[in-house]
């Protein structure tokens, strides 16, 4: 089936028209950043009180009116552990909802490429490591995230039957987590290292003695830089168009426990970690496999340490320096 498809053809050249969705969370800003440094000239991007992309008639408008030739989704409802165990039924709803009006819009208006941004939480919770893209679909999901991986997973097979039955060159790729400039410091609704970064900052400008951290501090986490992702992204754009999806990783893992260490030192705070068990952990282990990724010949270019240092940086501006109060709010569409 794949090799029997014909795409109407267009280079992703400086040229062409590009809409960023979710272009001012994590991804889409990294996105955004790394397609002007390269030169592309015709980005569009909407913000949500500009375009609700729930809305199916109002995002079918949008894509009639500007016409994208590329398309990235990087618009989804997102959250760490907390967020994704509480509020089951806006992750599952507003993710399909998105996906199916981006998606859609898309194929009824002749977009030229689209990329699908997913998870590495599609995989089963016990999944063999590293996680290989085979086994998708291989066993039972982790509970906590279940409903934003359903909707992840709906998001692959739209891209899989738009390209079967219409012919449309649809990807997607599978992030492993995320950080870096523009991320959510939200403490109910984030994930654990700009958790981190702002549990640790303010307790050092308070002078507190401890800093409470979840669970056991045992589970592994593959971490990488926003800025990697979209170069990655950039890279598929021009040179993958498979049906099958691909995992975006750095290869390397490290434990919550070390994770916070080095927060802990970078950040300048002299005190304790307690460990709060009545937390949970989540999933043990999820590293992705990317051997596709890196045999095209990409590969990420910032380390961890190099990484946290710049979010932190990242976070000292947008939040101020004592670590109260956000200047400008958080997106509440980015993706993971
Ligand atoms: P996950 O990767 O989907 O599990 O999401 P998170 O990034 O939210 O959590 C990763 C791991 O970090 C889990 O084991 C959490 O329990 C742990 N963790 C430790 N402290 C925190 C914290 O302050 N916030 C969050 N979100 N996670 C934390």
């Amino acid at each position: 089936m794949e090799g029997a498809i014909r795409f109407r053809f267009m280079n992703f050249t400086p040229d062409a028209r590009i809409y960023v969705a979710g272009h001012r969370g994590l991804v889409g800003s990294a996105l955004w950043r790394e397609l002007t440094r390269q030169g592309y000239r015709h980005l569009l991007g909407r913000s949500r009180s500009e375009l609700d992309l729930v809305d199916p008639a109002r995002v079918l408008e949008f894509f009639e009116e500007q016409r994208p030739d590329f398309v990235f989704v990087a618009a989804a409802k997102v959250g760490g552990i907390h967020a994704n165990n509480t509020q089951p039924a806006s992750f599952l709803y507003e993710n399909l909802q998105i996906q199916n009006n981006l998606i859609h819009s898309a194929y009824l208006t002749g977009a030229r490429k689209l990329l699908f941004l997913g998870s590495s939480c599609i995989y089963p919770k016990l999944a063999p490591q590293p996680m290989k893209e085979e086994y998708l679909l291989t066993g039972p999901l982790e509970p906590t995230n279940q409903w934003y991986a359903i909707a992840k997973i709906a998001g692959i097979k739209m891209c899989q039957a738009y390209r079967r039955q219409h012919g449309c060159n649809f990807i997607s790729v599978m992030p492993t987590n995320l950080y870096g400039p523009n991320d959510n410091y939200d403490l109910e609704t984030s994930h654990v290292l700009p958790a981190l970064i702002r549990k640790f900052h303010e307790a050092k400008v308070k002078g507190t003695g401890e800093v409470v951290c979840w669970g056991s501090g045992g589970p592994l986490r593959e971490l990488m830089y926003a800025d990697d992702l979209a170069r990655a992204c950039l890279f598929l754009m021009e040179a993958y168009s498979e049906e099958q999806f691909i995992n975006a990783g750095c290869g390397d893992e490290i434990s919550i426990k070390d994770l916070a260490e080095h927060v802990r030192k970078i950040v300048g705070f002299q005190g304790d970690i307690v460990w709060d068990a009545s937390k949970p952990d989540g999933t043990p282990r999820k590293l992705l496999d990317s051997s596709r990724l890196f045999a095209l010949g990409w590969k990420p270019q910032v380390d961890l340490e190099t990484g946290i240092r710049l979010a932190y940086q990242d976070f000292l501006a947008s939040w101020g320096g004592d670590g109260r109060k956000p200047r400008t709010m958080q997106p509440s569409f980015a993706t993971q």
